[in-house]
């Protein structure tokens, strides 16, 4: 079996309503997907969903190097050697996880649909019967996200992940107080600093602050290459420390368990470059006893799927982020069910598990000139 046929298209989906937090508000996701047809007749689907704050790529630049770089190293390999061709790429160009994660999962999805298996039963089978999603809180006036947070266990969660990171720590720590009183004792209260509270000192004195509101994990507090800060953090308050803009691969996660710097670990496929390199970051966590998260950067429901693929075949993994199709006005392809709390997929749908619509592919397809006269 090999590639034949290699497909680009840069999209901009809207999303319901902007999204806001520590570093930029967001009113769309801004993807480039990747469509690979083998001689055989079998399709793969990736997206590449950057990052500029995290992965240090832009959509522009993303398009660009999987147009002219990247994907013409894929015309007639065999789309089952994805090591030979995580290789070439490697050799190529270093970093680049998202352009790259949009290649890893075309090259699942087409391993899964070879095999009539999801990418779950792939790697091992599903280890987790639905997937919990927690609802996630954009950083808003504190009134607000209480609202918003009574609003989501109405509608039947269990679990809520609330932004701060905000100019005013006081701001932060009123909001945290706010959303708890708001849900109850009972509700899974996650919070996530995306590295607003930047040192050791304000993140500690923050998290004092709001330790009655009993926070699951906060997620990373400070400054994302800052790990032995991070470790400080977590020794001097005895919550949780979740690590997620700092930790890209697996050998991010080998530093993590080194340093005791975190307690779980936020692995997304934009970060790690596709699954390929999340399951041996996965597996690193696993050996050092973290547990994971399995996050997104808002993605449409293709990239999406790959993250629920992975969530639902590894024990490590306790909870995920994989909110991007809720939050979108429109969305590029069917097979993920949100309802009650929980995702769901159908089990025996091969690769991803997914049937992408060409025809909304097309209408949603934008060119980083239009953005640029907007
Ligand atoms: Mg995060």
């Amino acid at each position: 079996m090999k590639i034949v046929g290699i497909a680009c298209f840069a999209v901009r989906l809207p999303l319901v309503t902007p999204f806001i937090i520590s570093y930029g508000t967001y009113s769309h996701v801004e993807s480039v997907l990747v469509r690979l047809t083998t001689d055989t007749g079998l399709v793969g689907w990736g997206e590449a969903t950057p990052d500029p704050y995290v992965t240090g790529e832009s959509w522009a630049g993303t398009e660009a190097m999987l147009r002219h770089d990247l994907l013409p190293l894929l015309r007639d390999q065999n789309p089952l050697a994805r090591e030979a061709i995580h290789a070439r790429l490697d050799g190529l160009v270093t970093g680049a996880p998202s352009a790259k994660a949009a290649i890893d999962l075309a090259l699942w999805d087409i391993a899964g649909k070879q095999a009539g298996l999801s990418i779950a039963a792939l790697l091992g089978g599903p280890v987790h019967d639905t997937l919990v999603w927690h609802a996630t809180l954009s950083i808003g006036a504190p009134a607000a996200m209480a609202a918003e947070a009574r609003a989501a266990v109405m509608a039947g969660h269990t679990e809520i992940k609330m932004k701060v990171g905000a100019a005013r720590l006081m701001d932060d720590v009123e909001r945290i107080m706010a959303v708890r009183a708001a849900v109850g004792p009972d509700v899974a209260l996650m919070v996530d600093a995306n590295q607003g509270w930047r040192d050791p000192a304000t993140a500690i004195r923050a998290i004092q602050a709001i330790a009655p509101a009993a926070p699951v994990w906060i997620e990373q507090a400070i400054r994302a290459d800052d790990f032995a800060g991070l470790a400080e953090v977590r020794r001097a308050t005895g919550i949780a420390q979740m690590a997620d803009e700092g930790v890209h691969s697996a050998r991010d996660g080998l530093r993590i368990a080194e340093l005791r710097a975190a307690d779980l670990v936020n692995v997304k496929l934009m970060k790690t470059g596709g699954i390929t390199e999340a399951m041996r970051l996965i597996a690193v966590c696993e050996a050092a006893g973290l547990r994971c998260m399995v996050g997104s950067m808002v993605e449409s429901t293709i990239a999406t799927a790959a993250g629920v693929q992975i969530a639902l075949a590894r024990r490590a993994v306790v909870a995920n982020g994989l909110v991007g199709p809720v939050m979108l006005r429109d969305d590029l392809a069917t097979g993920l069910t949100y309802a009650d709390g929980a995702i769901r997929t159908d089990p025996d749908a091969p690769g991803l598990g997914i049937a992408v619509d060409e025809e909304r592919v097309t209408r949603f397809a934008a060119t980083t000139r239009e953005r640029a006269e907007e």
